[in-house]
Formats: structure tokens, sequence, C-alpha cells
């Protein structure tokens, strides 16, 4: 597969989109990016990279931390993971308070806010420093790469705005679903979400996931091969907040995305595709990060379909 010239292809298709959407707006902080900034990588399993436009250049990686977050979660938790929260897509948005609500605090999957803050709370009652192991989990699925780091100043401009998450923190504790200190579990949240990574340090951190019949072990944290799969399913149906059924019709790839404007994907036993732009669409994902995986699975002919 020529994947060099078809990331230019893509590039020269999706430049129509490039005015389209705003960057996030409710984190200050990452309004300061350069919103015409726009990155890919693809990482075949084999070690292959194919780079084009800011794909060295870090950016916050947001909701896309929700994902190693998980897996850390359910190797140190297991399959009672899931008394605190539901395998199911949201259809709402990702920040939503009153499914939870309804749903009496079971978040109804882990990508969503909801879920995530349970995640954070699992990783503080198992994790001694969990801060530091977070960051060196992310770091080992990047080759032990200490160039990856949290960016406070993102962190705490999105404590300082962050009403809805206090919400919903607030909701989950009511309802005995969180068990530490909330204020503890949203600074955790809040730094997880704050990571920056380049396109080409997510697509090599994503590669575990992609190649999933290879043992996943990284020091404390190993996962078996059914245990990858299940996460790629959730990333397939509820990696795109409300717009998960959006992407698996135009995309058919399981991933995430984040407020920052990146996607990060996989084809399972095949590459995994990280991309970043940061001018979003209304629910949430980076218009031309759409775009381009719908280009890629389209022009490559293959999907997870
Ligand atoms: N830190 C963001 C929040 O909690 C993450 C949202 C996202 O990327 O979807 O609102």
């Amino acid at each position: 597969m020529n994947y060099t010239q078809i990331l230019n292809e893509i590039y020269q298709e999706i430049k129509p989109y490039s005015n389209v959407g705003e960057p996030a707006s409710y984190i200050p902080e990452l309004q300061k990016v350069n919103p015409d900034s726009y990155g890919i990588c693809l990482r075949t399993i084999r070690g292959a990279e194919y780079v084009m436009g800011d794909s060295d250049e870090r950016f916050s990686i947001q909701s896309i931390s929700k994902v190693f977050s998980l897996a850390m979660g359910f190797c140190l938790e297991g399959e009672t993971l899931w008394k605190r929260i539901g395998v199911e897509p949201s259809g709402s948005a990702f920040n939503s308070v009153i499914q939870l609500e309804i749903e009496k605090g079971i978040p109804r999957n882990p990508l969503i806010n909801a879920g995530a803050l349970v995640v954070a709370d699992i990783l503080l009652s198992h994790l001694e420093h969990p801060e530091e192991e977070y960051l060196q989990f992310v770091r080992q699925l990047c080759g032990g790469n200490k160039q990856i780091k949290y960016n406070e100043s993102m962190a705490v401009s999105e404590r300082e705005h962050g009403y809805l998450n206090a919400a919903i923190a607030n909701m989950l504790k009511y309802h005995s679903n969180i068990q530490n200190d909330i204020e503890r579990v949203l600074r955790f949240y809040f730094r997880q979400c704050s990571l920056g990574m380049s396109c080409r340090e997510l697509a090599q951190a994503f590669i575990p996931f992609s190649n999933h019949t290879q043992p996943f072990k990284f020091d404390k944290i190993t996962l078996t091969a059914s245990q990858v799969k299940r996460i790629n399913a959730i990333m397939q149906t509820c990696g795109f907040y409300d717009e998960a059924g959006e992407f698996s019709y135009r995309v058919g790839l399981p991933g995430k995305s984040g407020v920052g404007g990146g996607i990060a994907a996989i084809c399972p036993r095949k590459y995994s595709v990280a991309v970043w732009s940061p001018r979003l669409n209304k629910k949430g994902n980076s218009v031309m990060g759409m775009k381009a995986l719908e280009l890629l699975t389209t022009k490559t002919e293959v999907s997870i379909f």
C-alpha cells in the first residue's frame, strides 16, 4: 500500500475544510494553539511510519487519555470494573450530567467524562503514585519516551473552568460511585487529559491495541488479547461522543477523539493512525481529522467492515 501517496492525496482533498469549525473554547488554554495546525501519522504493526504536516508537534490529548486509563483500570480491577461502568454508547454529549442522574450514577461507558472519572477513582484506589504511574505507562507505550509530560497550565486552566466535570463528580459521589476525595479525582483526571503528545507518539502508543494478538505487557500493566479486544470494541461504539455512529459509518475503525483536536484510531493487525487538527465540529470532533480518516479507509478500501 502506498501510504505516502495516500496521505498526500488526503491532504489535498481535505484542504477545503481548513476553515471549518472552531477550537474548543471552554478550556481557555486550548485556545492558545494554532487552529490551522494539521498533522497525521500512520504506523504499521511492523513499525513503518508515514507522516505529514505537524506530526511532531505535541498537543493536548484530552479524552484520548481515557483509553490509556481504561487499559490500566481494566488490568487493575478486572471484570468488577463493569459493576461501576457500562459499555453502551451514550448517545449524548461527553459531559452530559442528565443521563447520569437518570441512570443513578452508573456511567454509560468509560470513554465519556463520567466513566473516565470512575476509572480515575479506581486508579487512585489501586496505585500509590497515580500520576507518576499513569505517565510511566503512557511513556512505556511509546518505547520509554520521557519527553511525554503533563501540561500543568492546561490542567489548572481546566480545573478553573471545570464546573460541569465537578458536577458529574459530585453526582457520582452522591451515588457512591466515587470512593476517593472528589477534588483528588478531578485533579488526576484533568492531569491525564492535559498530557501533551504528538501524532507520531500517539500512533506508537496505539500499536499495542492494534496488534492485540501480541502480549500487552508494560511492567505492572498487562492485558489479555481478549481484554484488548474489548477495549477496541468500546472505542468502536463509544469513542466519539454522540457521534460514535457517524464515525463508525464514515470511517469504520475503532478510535478515540479529544477536544484538543486529536483522533487516534486503529486498523486491527494492520496499523494505528493519529491525526490532529484543532478545529472541531459541533459534537466536539476534529473536522479535518474525521474527514482524513474517512478518506483513508475509503482510499485503502480497508476498514474493520
Ligand atoms: N478534559 C476534557 C473534559 O473533561 C476532555 C473532553 C474531551 O476531550 O472530550 O471536558
